[in-house]
């Protein structure tokens, strides 16, 4: 087998062989470029000690030198050479005690997760394939490198990189490999937040962000998300739904682009709903206020799970206005003057364009998972809105302070006193603006001003 390496790997891998090194591309490159897919980074593997590395190339940062990483930068590019190495001991499922180096590859191998990421190519030896690898990845399975239930003790974060490239791939779980999980799974519970949210991350942005369901079923959520099994256990006997909170909540995923704030948001945005429940005398289920309510439980989780503060502002505000009707809207068809305008200038007002845009598409998707009943009526509805949005837009209408005709030093020259008073006659401006575009000039503004004092 010929694997195409880009220049840059070539050169590294030929000059750890011009030094008597023996070095080798290895894990998710190669098997992604069997696969015909565009592997994210190009790591190389090699019987060189980090010091021995550094040695050769002039341009290296030290990456991770305990674990035997330096990264080369060779071209544009840089790439991760590490030490063949034996994982010693994971006292804890976490960390493995201490990181052995080793002169043997076939021993570097064996310390990967899965049969098709411990393969390595070089283009003398070509392919070197110990675990069948090749086979697996022709079966489309996922499997351990030798014993699962030993592979997961070590290491108990494979439970979910198992299911994470299953959910890439499309492949299986080996059954032995899935038996292995189902036992081990509470064991997650000792692996950082950290590294479960890159896995979870990385299914949710997959091609196939449904396996989500297979996480559930291993028993992987009950541990990193139990809220999930709180949707997966919830019905909605309501004429909108077809499904329950969790299969909706799937469904929903599917409708939207991988892009981590929307499929986040996703999975989040009913996350109250368990907790918002009522059910009506004619058996009707509603769930009034679980918008805000998944707000709140939405940042939590987000936290918890170590999100950055500005995925966790936006997921939390789509979460906010997910199932915001724009109640006027559904008037349109009567009304000459656009009165739900103000409506959206005020939700642009809090979103921003682009976050708004995402919000049609959380609604469509939301839309889209739901039963057939009303549902072109409100495709329709949010494609008025997008309208709307395109002529807020177009026509340059005011809906934040910065587009306000007076600032500031305007109110403090017509004798607004410093302090609180300037912001709050903004504000009150700025409601006048967004519900008429037409008063955003300076002559009507100062006037307008002068009443409030
Ligand atoms: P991706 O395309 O997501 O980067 P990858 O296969 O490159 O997939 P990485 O997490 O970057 O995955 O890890 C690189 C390689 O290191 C893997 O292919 C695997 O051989 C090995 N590896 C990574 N994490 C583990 C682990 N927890 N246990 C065993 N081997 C691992
Ligand atoms: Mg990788």
């Amino acid at each position: 087998m010929k694997i195409k390496m880009p220049p840059s790997v070539n050169m590294v891998i030929d000059s750890l062989h011009a030094k008597g090194f023996e070095a080798y591309a290895v894990g998710g490159c190669v098997r992604d470029t069997i696969l015909a897919r565009e592997p994210d980074d190009w790591d190389i593997t090699t019987s060189a000690s980090p010091q021995q590395v550094k040695e050769i190339f002039d341009r290296t940062v030290d990456t991770g030198l305990e674990h035997g990483t330096v990264t080369v930068l060779a071209g544009s590019g840089a790439h991760e050479v590490t030490t063949y190495r034996i994982d010693g001991e994971y006292e804890d499922g976490r960390h493995p005690k201490e990181v052995v180096f080793t002169s043997s590859l076939a021993e570097d191998l064996r310390r990967r997760d899965f049969t098709i990421n411990a393969m390595a190519y070089n283009n003398e030896e070509g392919l070197v394939d110990l675990f069948d690898g090749i086979r697996d990845l022709q079966r489309k399975v996922i499997r351990c490198v030798g014993n699962p239930t030993e592979r997961f003790s070590e290491d108990a974060l494979r439970i979910l990189r198992a299911l994470r490239f299953s959910a890439q791939l499309g492949f299986k779980l080996d059954p032995a490999t899935l038996d292995a999980i189902i036992a081990l799974a509470p064991t997650l519970e000792k692996i950082s937040a950290e590294r479960i949210r890159v896995e979870l991350n990385k299914l949710l942005i997959s091609k196939r962000p449904e396996y989500m369901e297979a996480v559930y079923e291993a028993g992987i959520t009950k541990i990193v998300l139990p809220e999930f099994d709180e949707l997966m256990k919830t019905p909605q006997n309501n004429p909108h739904h077809c499904y329950n909170v969790g299969e909706h909540t799937i469904a929903a995923l599917q409708h939207v682009p991988a892009d981590p704030i929307l499929r986040w948001t996703m999975l989040l945005h009913d996350i109250a709903k368990p907790a918002c429940r009522t059910t009506d005398e004619a058996g009707i289920d509603h769930f009034k206020g679980h918008a805000p309510a998944g707000e709140k439980m939405a940042k939590a989780i987000l936290r918890r799970l170590k999100f950055d503060n500005e995925t966790i502002r936006q997921v939390a505000a789509l979460i906010r206005w997910h199932d915001c009707r724009m109640p006027a809207l559904i008037r349109w068809h009567d009304c000459r003057m656009a009165p739900e305008k103000p409506v959206i200038r005020r939700i642009l007002n809090k979103l921003g364009p682009e976050l708004f845009e995402k919000l049609m598409i959380v609604q469509e998707a939301d839309t889209m998972a739901k039963s057939l009943y009303q549902r072109e009526k409100t495709l329709e509805r949010i494609g008025k809105v997008r309208e709307c949005v395109r002529e807020i837009l177009d026509n340059g209408d005011c809906f934040t302070l910065k587009m306000l005709a007076v600032s500031g030093k305007d109110l403090m020259e017509l004798g607004v006193p410093k302090g609180p008073k300037i912001g709050e006659c903004l504000n009150a401006a700025l409601e006048e603006v967004m519900k008429d575009p037409a008063k955003n000039t300076k002559e009507y503004l100062t006037e307008y001003v002068k009443t409030l004092l």
